[in-house]
């Protein structure tokens, strides 16, 4: 009888290794399929040194509860493959809570659903949470920051640790957000500021006007932020190209290098200290048959960004091969953008000749009158 050979456990491989080292916490939206704790393989496997996951499914209001051993280990495997989950999960909120809603029932509903996610979050030990900070809809906007600001507070007082960090937004219809100010007013409302960030999204940004694709815009873009917001404030980075033009108001994430901030931006990212040390997650749209490749490959991008000039021969080359393969998108896109603003010019001439014409008419009628 052959002698029995005992098992030895196979180290686990992952396609894309991680560089721990690394200064910049570069990582990527993962899947949880099959739970929570699938996200720290899912993470490994694309190199990842931060990752953002959803706590629960982002289109349904209500979800089965995290099971405690699915909680433990998910901490376990956090301290395995060293992520401090207080610092380098940034989990995202459901798409559809609207804090700001004027409806008070569906504001309730969505207090509801936002509580319970940051709740999950302290019982996985996660210390940052974002969310999107939703729209004023048909309601006046100042007493929508006003009740975001109250819903803040309330949820703080909720809850133990858990920092609720505000997106900014791409700003289309009345969305909170889409300006600094917005966010600092809400900001300056929140009674307990320790429980408070920012996660600026390098696509909403340049989609709300700001553009940040060259250094020196970049640069103007973070003074803004350190004068009307502050850098204590900055708690992440969402990482994505625009597949719309400056200024579209659209929210439409594009692969790094492809869309409209092309890859300098992402270059000046990756050379900018003072991103270090804060989750930078990549939400960049997966194509069918990339799902194991893209954010790995976008991970080792950014990594090769780093120390790059923006006169380096490889880089060059890299900007403009990437920037080859978008240009029919933004085409499309910009072709989109400009019928929109020239229909928006258009209709803005008629409605004023109407109302000039309007004006005039009552004139006339009044003169009617006293003659
Ligand atoms: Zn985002
Ligand atoms: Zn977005």
């Amino acid at each position: 009888m052959a002698p029995k050979i005992a098992k030895t456990a196979k180290p686990v491989e992952f396609k894309y290794p991680r560089v721990n080292d690394c200064k910049f916490k570069f990582g990527a939206h993962v899947s949880v399929s099959g739970g929570v704790s699938k996200a720290i393989h899912n993470a490994m496997d694309i190199g990842a040194n931060s990752f953002a996951m959803f706590l629960k499914s982002p289109r349904k209001w209500v979800s089965p509860e995290i099971p405690d051993a699915e909680a433990k280990k998910f901490q376990d495997l956090c301290k395995e493959f060293g992520y401090n989950p207080r610092t380098d999960i940034l989990p995202h909120g459901s798409y559809f809570i609207n804090l700001a809603n004027p409806d008070k029932e569906k504001e309730e509903k969505a207090y509801g659903s936002f509580v319970d996610d940051l709740k999950r979050c302290e019982k996985l030990n996660i210390g940052l949470y974002n969310f999107h900070p939703g729209s004023s809809l048909d309601g006046d906007h100042k007493e929508a920051l006003a009740q975001l600001a109250k819903n803040i507070n309330k949820a703080i007082a909720e809850t133990e640790f858990v920092k609720i960090v505000i997106e900014n937004m791409a700003g289309h219809g009345n969305l909170i957000g889409s300006n600094l100010q917005d966010i600092r007013d809400v900001i300056d409302m929140v009674d307990n500021k320790e429980r408070v960030g920012v996660c600026v999204d390098t696509c909403h940004t340049f989609a709300a006007g700001y553009d940040i694709s060259t250094v020196e815009l970049f640069n103007d873009f973070w003074k803004q932020f350190e004068t009307i917001i502050g850098w204590d404030y900055l708690s992440a980075i969402h990482l994505n190209d625009s597949k719309a033009p400056l200024g579209a108001n659209r929210d439409l994430h594009q692969k790094l290098g492809l869309g409209f901030l092309g890859l300098e931006c992402f270059r000046i990212i990756a050379n900018s200290e003072k991103l270090q040390n804060i989750p930078i997650i990549l939400e960049t749209p997966i194509e069918k048959g990339e799902e194991d490749t893209l954010y790995g490959e976008e991970i080792k991008l950014l990594e090769w960004l780093q120390q790059k000039e923006v006169d380096d021969e490889e880089f060059i080359s890299k900007q403009t091969q990437l920037s080859n393969k978008g240009a029919k998108e933004r085409a499309e896109h910009l072709k989109k953008f400009e019928t929109k603003t020239k229909k928006a010019a258009t209709k803005a001439e008629k409605d004023a000749a109407k109302r000039k014409k309007g004006s005039l008419d009552s004139l006339m009628a009044k003169k009617q009158k006293t003659e």
